[in-house]
């Protein structure tokens, strides 16, 4: 997306990471992770169990969407509940002369998952090149 529309998704992505802070630390959570602790350790030892929250932007003419904030609560046999965070390290590109954010893992122009980029140079999806439809930035 945009580098204009990311900043402006910036404070609500903060925002909803702080609300989700909250939550937990005010003990409105916890009847659920309880159930999530109890449930999990009824189950393997090879098993986790997470309750996610996932703050995505959707676009309708791409029809795809990409995440800005994946977060959420881990349990699992054995081991204290903790919480976890995707990974949602962006990356500025130079796209058809705009400058662009994006999910690091994610093309920045059909927004479609493409990981790797310096060793698979190419999306699979709409076949647009890094350093030739493209330029990471910064
Ligand atoms: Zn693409």
């Amino acid at each position: 997306m945009k580098d204009n529309e990311f900043k402006k998704l910036g404070p609500l992505t903060d925002k909803t990471n702080s609300f989700i802070d909250d939550l937990h630390k005010s003990g409105a959570l916890d009847a659920l992770l309880n159930e999530l602790k109890s449930v999990t350790n009824q189950l393997p030892e090879s098993y986790s169990v997470s309750i996610d929250f996932q703050l995505n932007v959707c676009d309708s003419n791409k029809e795809t969407s990409v995440p800005l904030l994946q977060t959420g609560f881990v349990a699992g046999k054995g081991i204290e509940l903790y919480r976890h965070y995707g990974d949602t390290a962006t990356q500025k590109y130079l796209v058809d002369g705009e400058m662009c954010i994006i999910p690091d893992d994610y093309c920045p122009h059909c927004w479609e998952e493409w990981d790797l980029k310096f060793m698979n140079p190419t999306c699979d999806n709409c076949g647009k090149k890094i350093d030739g439809d493209m330029i990471a930035w910064g």
